[in-house]
This record gives structure tokens, sequence and C-alpha cells, in this order.
């Protein structure tokens, strides 16, 4: 018997890769499968995107770049971040990493041991907790209510600090819930951490762009009191189509940036060279398919609410950022990942219960409306004749 480490034993899953597989699994069996239950854009990546990165391939970009990524794609996240958020930052800042995934890595590597306690959003995306866990530290859940549209609560955020707390985990436009902290908590929470120099936050906005109903995002970087121990976490995933490049980028404060170098110079040396260089043509290229994009998404969210709440014993309210519905079904009376799970067995949708995103996920589900508007009408159809029975 070998023995590993102990945080082997403690780390977690993201359960929609499981979902995923189970959905390929009944497909391959011949079931008719719907799937609104991955978080990934159903569009493929636009063709400038992709000439880029055969053109780089073509032009003998073969090696190795340096750690921290190629200085044009990292010119190319700058220019970027003072467009979206007026605010200048350093190519010397920034990161090019394999995703968003790993920025959550390293933050909470470099933050988590036993005796610490982190924050994190729950509901929120299952891997902060997982990678909490797996470091040893305390995770500490900060409630995410559909009473408060699914924003975080600053009040409630800056209670759960105590002398232990070391990094604050945040995320606006958020999964699974769609919802967006507006601007006015946002600065309440910046001005409530000017009383905890100690903690350092992680901001995850790799939806950054993904807002509808006239919503806008915004972004921690916005304030400067907090910059020198901020961490942004972004990519290319989900705006330009891109969660196969395995594409992020984080911005870092002068303190922690070395850190993460050198954890790149140990775990992955670089990020592939071609997809660097396809980086910079979404940054820079044009954004039609984006914006072709984002109204196909909220056409479908629209669609998806209404059909929600037309369901037996389902409401859902209108989320406002990213792609995911979280309607409540707790008048339903099934336990959430049960019912996900008799909808996909049955019924062959797949969605994802609340519950895998955090206890507070109980008497919700997840459905990630990256599918079309015919497939999401069909699901929601067999949905409702499956809460009919
Ligand atoms: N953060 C959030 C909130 C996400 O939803 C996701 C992907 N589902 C990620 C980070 C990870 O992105 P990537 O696939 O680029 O690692």
């Amino acid at each position: 018997m070998l023995k590993t480490v102990s945080g082997f034993d403690r780390i977690g899953e993201e359960n929609a890769f499981a979902v995923l597989a189970r959905a390929t699994t009944l497909a391959q069996g011949g079931m008719d499968v719907i799937n609104l239950g991955i978080g990934q854009p159903d569009f493929k990546t636009p063709q400038h995107i992709v000439e880029a990165a055969i053109k780089a391939l073509k032009d003998g970009h073969h090696g190795y770049t340096p750690a921290n990524g190629i200085l044009q794609t990292r010119e190319a996240v700058v220019r970027r971040t003072l467009s979206l958020t007026g605010q200048e930052v350093s190519p010397e800042n920034v990161m090019i990493m394999p995703g968003g995934k790993p920025t959550m890595f390293a933050a909470i590597t470099m933050f988590g041991e036993p005796g610490v306690e982190i924050l994190y959003p729950d509901p929120g995306f299952p891997i902060y907790r997982s990678m909490i866990e797996y470091t040893g530290a305390t995770p500490i859940p900060v409630p995410i209510r559909e009473e408060n549209s699914f924003a975080f609560s600053a009040e409630e955020t800056l209670s759960l600090i105590t002398p232990n707390t070391r990094l604050l985990i945040i995320n606006s436009p958020a999964n699974p819930t769609g919802g967006v902290t507006p601007k006015a908590e946002i600065e309440k929470l910046v001005k409530g951490l000017e009383q905890h120099p100690h903690v350092a936050i992680m901001s995850d906005e790799i939806y950054d762009v993904m807002t509808y109903d006239g919503e806008t995002h915004t972004s921690m970087l916005q304030y400067p009191e907090i910059r020198d121990r901020l961490i942004i976490l972004n990519g290319w995933s989900k705006t330009w189509a891109m969660t196969g490049w395995r594409m992020g980028w984080s911005i870092w404060p002068d303190q922690l940036i070395n850190n993460v170098r050198k954890l790149a110079v140990n775990c992955w040396s670089c990020v592939n060279a071609p997809s660097q260089f396809a980086g910079i043509a979404a940054i820079d290229g044009p954004q039609d398919d984006v914006a072709l994009m984002m109204k196909a998404f909220d056409e479908r969210r629209l669609r998806v609410v209404e059909l929600a709440n037309a369901l037996p014993n389902v409401t859902c309210s209108v989320p406002k950022g990213a792609f995911y519905a979280f309607p409540n079904v707790k008048a339903t009376g099934r336990k959430a990942k049960v019912l996900a799970s008799e909808l996909l067995e049955q019924e062959g949708v797949a969605l994802i219960g609340g519950p895998d995103f955090g206890i507070l996920g109980e008497g919700y589900i997840r459905i990630s409306y990256a599918n079309s508007l015919d497939n999401i009408e069909r699901a929601m159809a067999r949905i409702d004749s499956f809460l009919s029975k």
C-alpha cells in the first residue's frame, strides 16, 4: 500500500465533469441526451484566433516561452485591463496561466496551511473549497443568498474575517448562480477590508464581460487601496469560447508575483506558445463573434427563466451574468442532486445539483444555457413532464 500525503484524501472534484462523462456514456448507449451541465460556451473559437495559432506554429514558435508568458501576450492583457477597468497594470505583474483554475491552485496553495482560514463563496465554484481542503486550511463558506439576488454581502463577508483569515475568494459574475454583485456592495467590502490588512483577496473575474440587462461588472482592480494584496483571476476560456486551449491570466501584486513565476518554472514551465499568440489575437482582434455569442446567451437566458418559472413548484430568478440559471426547486420536495440524477437517467437531461457547489446549493439546480434554444426548449419540456408525473 503506497502512502500519499493526506491532502489527496481531502481533494475534491468538479462534478460537472462526472455528469459530462455519464451523459456521454448514456448518449453512446443510444439515449438522446441534452447537456445543460457543462460550463463551456457551445460556440467555436472565432476563426481569426484559430488562424493566429496556426500561423504561430507555421512561423516556428515551437519552443519554451518565458515562464510568465510572452511579453506581447502580457501586454495584450494590460491593454484589455486598461480598456475595461481604466486601470494601468504593469506587464511585470501579469502571469499567463494554463487556464483559469491554475490561478486558484497558485493562490490557495500560496496561503493555505493548517490553522489558516480561507473564505470562499457557497454556493460557488467547487474547486475553491476542494483546493482549500487540500492545503489543510479551514474552508469558511461565505453564504450567497437568493434573497440578495445571489450577490455576496459585504457585511456578512467582513463578519467572517478573523485574525486567522489569510485569503478571501470572491467571484462576480458568479458560477453557479449567475449573480452579479453591485458596485456599492463591492465598495463596502473594499472599505471594510481596510480594517483587515492581513487578508489577501483573490477575485475570480473570468465572466467579467458576460453580463446582461445593462448590468456592468466592477473589477476589484478599480480600488488602488487593496492592489498590494489583490490577485485577479481571468482568462480566455469563457469570453472567446476557448476552454480547451487552456489559456488564462492572472494579475499579482509585487510581493507575490515571483512566487507564482517560480511555481510555473517548477510545474509547467510556460503555457504552449501558439496558444499565447492566439490569446493576443483574441484580445486585439474584432469582438463581433463575442457580441454574437452574448446576444445568443441573452436570448436563451430569458427563455430558460421563462420556462423554468412555468415548471411545477419551481421558481427562477433572473441571472444577471455568466451563462447559468439557478432555479429554486425546494417546493418540489426532492433533494436537488437526486432530481439532477433522475433527470439525467430517466429523461436524458444533464444538469448539476446545487449541492455540488456547496451546502447552501441544496434546493437549487444549475442549468447551463450554453446550448441551442431548440435543445433548451426540448430539455425544459422533458423536465416539465418529469415534474408533472
Ligand atoms: N472560475 C470560474 C468561476 C469558472 O466557472 C471556471 C470554469 N467553469 C473557471 C474559473 C476555470 O476556468 P478554466 O476552464 O479556464 O480553468
